[in-house]
């Protein structure tokens, strides 16, 4: 053989036993969750176990639609988005499949996934009180309803109730409350509004900060990402709803979390990566990066987090968000809540 010919059949002979190994194990992963957010948590995956996920980040509407689309074709493993709203959606519109994992149900609280096994919450977030501190003692606050009394009239900013956030809150106030009185809390909130809605929560806290309102609702990690960067604003947390002679006491809470494609061509290695996300081991990564909480109560929250102080939380299954999304976009609607 010449140097040529035998450089060509080793050539042959590197490709084939390239090919023998199988190619690293692949997990595609559709995400509303920012790049930022999740990119850390797949290296450090794929540093642990070699499987390498893939994914594309977008919104949850063009996501899902895409899911759709490709129907059976799709090569997403995972749907991972924000809000028990959206994720019942995906589970509603068929883009999911039930998931048997005694991991998930062991590191997951009931409340925080979906009853059926389609969605599993991954991280917490909680729907609360900001207040100006230089306007409001804490001992006026009390509940999301108490800001419908007409002592906050003029006083009150709100996020548009356009954003998901806002129409699982009212959703899970309908449960709560029945429609009848959740209206009445609804438009009590409209007639205390100090200027029109945000579009984000931000804006709302920004607001309250330069006094042009009082008391808003948001997010907690709008509120960690605003004092972070200005750390003098006058502007502090309030966790409502903690009296215990509450019926359904407790602090709103929501998800960000993740199902399995119902066509997942590797359903079983889409498993294993949300049981990770759910561990101990990961669960810091995957929440503190954002300012929000853990949904494992093993794992510690972030010291910055830590530091607004504990709250209960409303208990009841953040599915119901989904369910009555619908009735609640129509309430707020109808009482003319933009
Ligand atoms: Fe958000």
């Amino acid at each position: 053989m010449n140097r040529r010919i035998q450089t060509i059949v080793s050539g042959l002979v590197l490709t084939a036993a390239m090919t023998a190994v199988a190619a690293p194990e692949t997990v595609v992963v559709y995400s509303a969750r920012n790049e930022q957010l999740i990119k850390p948590l797949f290296d450090a995956y794929t540093k642990e176990t070699g499987v390498v996920v893939q994914f594309i980040t977008d919104k949850e509407g063009p996501l899902m639609a895409r899911l759709k689309a490709e129907g059976a074709n799709t090569p997403a493993d995972v749907f991972m988005t924000v809000d028990a709203g959206n994720l019942w959606q995906a589970a509603e519109e068929g883009l999911l499949r039930p998931v048997k994992s005694a991991t998930l149900k062991a590191n997951i609280p009931a409340n925080l996934r979906d009853p059926d096994d389609q969605w599993f919450g991954l991280s917490v977030r909680a729907r609360t009180i900001v207040y100006n501190t230089q306007k409001v003692k804490p001992s006026e606050l009390s509940t999301y309803e108490d800001l419908a009394a007409p002592k906050w009239k003029g006083r009150l900013c709100l996020r548009t109730s356009k954003k998901v956030y806002n129409q699982s809150l009212v959703a899970m106030m309908i449960h709560e409350h029945g429609e009848a009185k959740t209206a009445q809390i609804v438009s009590g909130w409209v007639k205390n509004l100090a200027t029109a809605p945000f579009a984000d929560d931000n804006s709302a806290i920004e607001a309250v900060a330069a006094g042009q309102c009082d008391v808003t609702l948001v997010n907690t990690y709008y509120f960690g990402r605003l004092i972070e960067a200005k750390p003098k604003l006058p502007v502090a947390i309030f966790w409502p709803n903690q009296s215990v002679s509450q019926k359904e006491a407790g602090v709103h809470v929501n998800i960000s979390g993740a199902g399995i494609a119902k066509h997942a061509k590797n359903p079983a290695a889409a498993v294993k990566l949300l049981e990770w996300l759910s561990s101990e081991k990961a669960q810091n990564l995957y929440a503190d990066v954002n300012l929000e909480y853990p949904v494992n109560v093993n794992v510690k929250v972030d010291p910055t987090v830590a530091a607004w102080g504990t709250f209960k939380q409303n208990l009841l299954n953040v599915r119901e968000a989904g369910r009555l999304q619908t009735s609640a976009v129509k309430l707020m609607d109808r009482i003319g809540y933009k």
